[in-house]
C-alpha cells in the first residue's frame, strides 16, 4: 500500500441510534500527523458499546463502535514516537492529555480532554459520509486509525486475543478493586452483575486475596462462569438479596460491594449489603433518568461509603505493566471472561445475547 492510499476495510457500522449494526466496507485515510493505523487482532463487545448503539449513552452517528481491542501497528503518521509499525498494541479509549488539572493531580482517568477524543471522525463510507470512531477507537473494524495517545505498546510475547480484554473490562474491573476500593487480603467482596467487568472484579478480588467473594446476578446460569472467575459463592438476585449477603458475611455485611450494573436498584442493594463502614463502588454506567434514594439517618448510622469509579481509576503507565505481569504469570486470566469467540459478522448477535443477559464476554476475532 502506498503512503497516500486510502485503505478499504470491513467494519460494523451504526447508521443511526437504535438501528442494528451493519457490516460494511469503509474507507480509512492514511494516518495523519500524530495518528496510528492499526490492524485489529481481537475486540471485546462491551456493554457500553450496546448502550452507545441504543442511545442510553450519547454517540454521534454514523459510527463504528468498539473500544476494547488489541492489534498490530500497520503504519504511523508524522510525529508518532510511542509505537512503530509491527508493534503489538492495546487500544486505550480513555486517553489522558497529561496537562490538565486532573492529569497533573494523579487522576488521568478523569482527564478533561478525554471526551473530545470520543468525537473523532476517522473514516468514511463509500459515498463520502464521515464516520465517527466510537469512544475514539472504532475497534469493530478489521483496521482502525487512532491518535497515538490511544495506543500503548504491548510485550511481543503477549497473546493479543486475551490482551484485547485488558483495554476495558480488565483495567476497569481490576482497577476498581485495587485503585478505587483498595480491597485488602482477607476482606469480603460482593459483586453485582457478572458481565465482562463484573467477572474482572471477581478476578481482581481473587488476585488481592479477598476471602469471601460473592457473585450476584439475575441469571442462574452465570454461576459456573462467576466461580471460574474467582467467586467463592454465588447468589441469585431477588428482593432480599442484601439480607442474604449480610447473613453470609458474619451478619454484618460485606466489606466491599461493587455494582457493575449501574441500576438504581442494584446500587441500593449493593449499599445495603455492606457492613457499617463498608464501601460500595459503582462501576456500571447507569441511565440518566433513574434515582437512588437514601434516608439521611441511615447515611449517618451505617457510615457506609458510596463512590463512583471511572475506568477503574486507572493510570495506564502505572497500572498496565503489573497487570501484564499478572496475565503472563497466569494470575489474571482474560480468556476466562470469554464465552463467545465470534467473527465481526456476529457482532449484532453479540448485542442480542447481551440484551438477554446471556454469557460473559463476546470476543471478535479478526
Ligand atoms: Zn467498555
Ligand atoms: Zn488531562
Amino acid at each position: 500500500m502506498a503512503a497516500n492510499d486510502t485503505a478499504v476495510t470491513r467494519a460494523a457500522v451504526v447508521r443511526s441510534v437504535g438501528s442494528p449494526l451493519t457490516i460494511e466496507d469503509i474507507q480509512l485515510p492514511p494516518p495523519a500527523a500524530g495518528e496510528v493505523h492499526v490492524r485489529m487482532a481481537a475486540a471485546g463487545v462491551c456493554h457500553s458499546d450496546f448502550s452507545l448503539a441504543n442511545g442510553t449513552l450519547e454517540q454521534l452517528v454514523p459510527a463504528v463502535l468498539g473500544h476494547e481491542g488489541a492489534g498490530t501497528v500497520i503504519a504511523i503518521g508524522p510525529g508518532v514516537t510511542n509505537v512503530r509499525p509491527g508493534d503489538p498494541v492495546l487500544l486505550i479509549w480513555s486517553p489522558a492529555c497529561g496537562g490538565c488539572w486532573f492529569c497533573l493531580h494523579g487522576e488521568p482517568y478523569l482527564c478533561e480532554q478525554t471526551a473530545k477524543a470520543w468525537q473523532r471522525r476517522y473514516a468514511q463510507l463509500p459515498d463520502g459520509t464521515p464516520l465517527y470512531a466510537g469512544l475514539g477507537t472504532a475497534a469493530f473494524g478489521e483496521e482502525t486509525i487512532v491518535p497515538s495517545s490511544a495506543v500503548v505498546g504491548l510485550p511481543p510475547a503477549i497473546e493479543l486475543e486475551g490482551a484485547a480484554l485488558l483495554g476495558c473490562a480488565m483495567l476497569t474491573g481490576i482497577g476498581a478493586v485495587i485503585n478505587s476500593a483498595n480491597v485488602q487480603a482477607g476482606e469480603s467482596v460482593v459483586v453485582f452483575g457478572t458481565g465482562g467487568v463484573g467477572l474482572s472484579v471477581l478476578q481482581g478480588a481473587r488476585l488481592v486475596g479477598a476471602e469471601a467473594v460473592i457473585g450476584v446476578d439475575i441469571a442462574a446460569d452465570k454461576e459456573e462462569l462467576a466461580r471460574a472467575n474467582g467467586a467463592t459463592d454465588f447468589i441469585l438476585a431477588d428482593d432480599n438479596i442484601a439480607r442474604r449477603i449480610r447473613e453470609r458475611t458474619g451478619g454484618r455485611g460485606a466489606d466491599h460491594a461493587f455494582d457493575c450494573v449501574g441500576g438504581a436498584t442494584t446500587i441500593r442493594q449493593a449499599w445495603s449489603s455492606t457492613r457499617r463502614g463498608g464501601r460500595t463502588t459503582v462501576v456500571g454506567i447507569g441511565a440518566k433518568d433513574e434515582n437512588v434514594e437514601f434516608r439521611p439517618q441511615e447515611i449517618f448510622y451505617f457510615a457506609r461509603i458510596l463512590g463512583g469509579c471511572v475506568f477503574g481509576s486507572t493510570d495506564i503507565a502505572r497500572d498496565l505493566p503489573p497487570l501484564l505481569e499478572h496475565v503472563q504469570a497466569g494470575r489474571i486470566r482474560p480468556e476466562d471472561l470469554v464465552t463467545n469467540r465470534i467473527r465481526l459478522e456476529d457482532a449484532p448477535e453479540a448485542f442480542a445475547q447481551m440484551n438477554a443477559h446471556k454469557g460473559g464476554r463476546s470476543l471478535i476475532i479478526y
